[in-house]
């Protein structure tokens, strides 16, 4: 009976769900967040192990963390070798490059050796002196990575340059789950990876998806607006999500790469609409970084859609 009653309990909560909403959710724990799939049309489970097991797949390659990430591998081979890598690795690390040039590097995948030195969201996390942040800028710069397109090889030219590409990541996981689910025949559903939303097709009967931009002053579940949309990912930036607070300043977890601190824009929190969830990702670190007025030549340079909140609350929709 022990292990019958969580099966059961189970059961009836997915029975519950499937009825109630007509929809099915399930939940994991990849990527650093909580990776949630809702799909409303019941779908074969099998199609849900295959999600999970892509996105699994996605977080051991792109993670700096794992031991024996392609990412990790490039960043200990740093100013050593070039390392041979995947199609797929070596595409994305292209498009980042791509990214940071369209974005005048406020968007800059070769943070790594700022993430290292003020390591927010960790319990290492504290406030570098002026001289060490200094020190580490340079390493930060695109002149540093050396990409190989016949060979598929990646190169960091200094020991000190890290490839980070926590601010695209997301994103690019999104598009190729929705690639996935499409191509498995759902036609209704909303990928949500820690926030990063993308939305498949429209509700069951047609209406837009209405996804909520979280309030950065309230608690997880206020929201400050909505947008309604569909086929689209919908990524928001803020300094809410990872922080550490020193002599009662707040230190958040988006670097001015110029700078070498947390970005000081006059934006409380950027969200990007595009039907490319990598572009969305990447703009919406970005626009956070240059704030409203250089993020709205930016996002109109782009086409693409944007909500931004400004310090003093107000709203633009772009
Ligand atoms: P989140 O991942 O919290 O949704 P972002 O997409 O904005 O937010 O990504 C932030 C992460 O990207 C940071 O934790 C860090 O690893 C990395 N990062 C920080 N600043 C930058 C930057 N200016 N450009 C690129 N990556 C950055
Ligand atoms: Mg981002």
């Amino acid at each position: 009976m022990r292990r019958v009653l969580p099966v059961l309990l189970l059961l009836l909560s997915l029975l519950t769900a499937c009825s109630s909403n007509e929809s099915y959710t399930d939940t994991r724990y990849l990527m650093g967040t909580q990776c949630a799939i809702t799909v409303y049309k019941r779908a074969d489970q099998k199609v849900f192990d295959g999600f999970f097991s892509r996105l699994e797949e996605l977080d051991h390659t792109i993670s700096r963390t794992y031991a024996h990430s392609e990412i990790h591998e490039i960043n200990e081979n740093a100013g050593i070798e070039p390392v041979v890598v995947s199609a797929e690795i070596f595409s994305l690390i292209q498009r980042a490059m791509e990214l940071c040039e369209l974005t005048g590097g406020a968007f800059n995948p070769l943070v790594g050796a700022l993430t290292d030195l003020w390591a927010i969201g960790t319990d290492e996390a504290r406030v570098p002196s002026a001289e060490e942040i200094a020190s580490v800028l340079s390493y930060t710069s695109p002149e540093h990575i050396v990409l190989d397109e016949e060979e598929m090889s990646v190169y960091l030219t200094s020991p000190h340059t890290h490839l980070d590409l926590g601010a695209i990541g997301k994103g690019y996981a999104s598009d190729v789950l929705a690639s996935y689910l499409r191509a498995n025949g759902v036609e209704s559903a909303i990928i949500n990876l820690g926030g990063n939303i993308y939305c498949i097709g429209t509700k069951r009967h047609g209406e837009k998806w209405v996804i909520g931009l979280q309030n950065p002053d309230t608690e997880y579940g206020g929201y400050y607006s909505t947008v309604e949309v569909e086929d689209t990912a919908v990524v928001t930036s803020g300094a809410y999500e990872r922080y550490t607070v020193e002599d009662g300043r707040v230190y958040h977890h988006i670097f001015d790469p110029e700078t070498g601190y947390p970005s000081e824009s006059d934006l409380l929190s950027a969200t990007i609409i595009s039907p490319d969830g990598t572009l969305a990702d990447a703009l919406s670190t970005a626009v956070f970084v240059l704030g409203s007025e250089q993020g709205r030549e930016l996002i109109e340079g782009c086409g693409v859609e944007a909500v931004l909140l400004t310090d003093s609350l107000e709203i633009i929709r772009l």
